[in-house]
């Protein structure tokens, strides 16, 4: 790299009217996009590089180029998304990476699945919306396929882009089925970031600027049942109702924290005892991420409502939704209209949802995880032992494992020097206590391999 990307031109114009040049902005963007890749020139990938940077500074938010190793670790040469494959993410410029952040779950099946692309792309050619009006093949296929894979007598659903809006979703469900309002979720537990799932959140850096949220959120420590029965009878003491216990599975964003054994099957009984419904939040858990196909699976617990996101869509088009009992589902019915979306569950995200299932089955990426996961725990943990000082945990279950550091700074340091030996993982600047390692759960085992040798070179190096 001799060209600088990431040096602001001073000439552009960032605001203003300009009618003219945002057709030909468009245009420009959409030429490069149809253009195979093999004659994409060295000129156009530095424009593609250095308007991008530019365009984050100027459109986005220059918050994200101080903070992304991306821009950070690169110098001048900040690292732009172009394409990928499997597990291999290559940038406009052509670096390569091993991908083990996997889009924080999003790439369970691997980056551009041929099977899963291969059914989006035939649907796009068919019908790459719904009429609004007529009744939709594959959102009653996919809804069908999700209730025979889903534990208990999970039935009926409803899909939509985003894990909040599942989130969001099945809050309102739980309220109109128990007529009550309140909600027990948990310390550090993430849930998503619009108003109605954050009012879940376990953290307050993402709430407190934003109160008051939704009313009569408790949120308890994760892992302890009595916290959540306690909660629950505080709440009924003081006049209070609770509509719904909304938890991970294992917590995910909180850095791949599982709880006790005892833990889902308690808060089954709990929530039978009390009439309060368990949501079990399954966004970054569910489709194989924990070496089960849901994360409840490791408990054998039914939830009453379930949440889907991240990997639905196969790691192909953004897609989440959320499941529940007929006998629940029932209050949806009198009023279908109480919760509609226009682009949710929309034929291409069904299409890669319903291949992305036939992946995850045929592949058997749930057996995928648990083995491999297994695995990069056991040579992570001989790490720990040859390098003291340098990690303090290895966590998880199936490939949603935590790697947890002394303290921020060495956790930037491995980031760091993983991400300048073509290893692409978490771990911001300001956030690398705990790195999240979630590779596609077909990752080959020759490409994990190379990833611990990079991980060892890089302790090796900071001992
Ligand atoms: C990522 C995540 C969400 C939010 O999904 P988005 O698609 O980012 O809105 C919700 N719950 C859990 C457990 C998640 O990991």
């Amino acid at each position: 790299m001799t060209k600088a990307i990431n040096t602001p031109t001073t000439n552009t114009i960032p605001s203003g009217r300009n009618i003219a040049e945002a057709l030909s902005e468009a245009q420009k963007m959409v030429d490069l996009i149809k253009t195979p890749e093999a004659e994409v020139t060295d000129e156009e990938r530095f424009w593609i590089a250095k308007s991008t940077y530019q365009n984050f500074a100027d459109h986005l938010n220059k918050g994200f180029l101080e903070y992304r190793k991306s821009v950070t670790e690169t110098k001048d040469a900040a690292l732009t998304d172009w394409r990928g494959e499997g597990s291999v993410l290559q940038d406009v410029m052509g670096r390569e990476y091993i991908d083990i952040l996997g889009g924080f779950g999003l790439y369970s099946p691997g980056i551009r699945h041929p099977k899963i692309v291969a059914a989006a792309k035939a649907q796009l050619d068919r019908s790459p919306q719904y009429s609004q009006e007529m009744l939709d093949p594959l959102r009653a296929q996919l809804a069908k396929v999700i209730a025979k894979l889903t534990p208990g007598d999970i039935q009926y659903g409803f899909f939509a882009n985003s894990g909040t809006e599942a989130v969001d979703g099945a809050m309102k469900l739980a309220k109109l089925y128990t007529g009550k309002s309140g909600f027990i979720s948990t310390l550090k537990g993430f849930h998503g970031k619009s108003l109605g799932a954050l009012s879940l959140l376990g953290k307050a850096v993402y709430r407190k600027p934003l109160l008051p949220l939704l009313n009569g959120v408790r949120q308890v420590p994760f892992g302890d049942a009595d916290a959540v029965e306690q909660s629950i009878r505080h709440a009924l003491e003081v006049g209070d109702d609770i509509a719904g216990v909304i938890v991970e599975p294992i917590q995910g964003e909180a850095g791949a924290i599982e709880p006790p054994d005892d833990y889902w099957p308690r808060l089954r009984q709990i929530c039978d005892k009390y009439e309060v419904l368990l949501i079990a939040d399954e966004v970054q858990t569910g489709f194989g991420r924990t070496g089960k196909i849901f994360g409840v699976d490791h408990w054998g617990v039914a939830p009453d409502i379930m949440c889907f996101g991240k990997a639905l869509g196969g790691g192909v088009i953004a897609m989440s939704g959320f499941f529940s009992t007929a006998k629940i589902w029932k209050c949806m019915e009198p009023n279908p209209f109480m919760h509609t979306t226009t682009t949710g569950g929309n034929p291409i995200a069904c299409a890669a949802a319903l291949a992305q299932v036939t992946v995850l089955l045929e592949e058997d990426l749930a057996g995928q995880a648990a083995e491999k996961g297994e695995y990069i725990k056991t040579r992570i943990s001989a790490m720990k032992e040859k390098y003291p000082g340098l990690i303090s945990e290895i966590r998880g279950r199936g490939l949603l494992l935590g790697l947890e550091f002394p303290d921020d700074e060495i956790g930037y340091k491995v980031a760091a020097g993983l991400f300048s030996r073509g290893v692409l993982t978490a771990g911001t600047l300001n956030n690398a206590k705990t790195i999240r390692i979630e590779p596609a759960l077909n990752i080959p085992y020759t490409l994990i391999d190379e990833v611990l040798e990079r991980l060892e070179d890089t302790l090796k190096n900071l001992e």
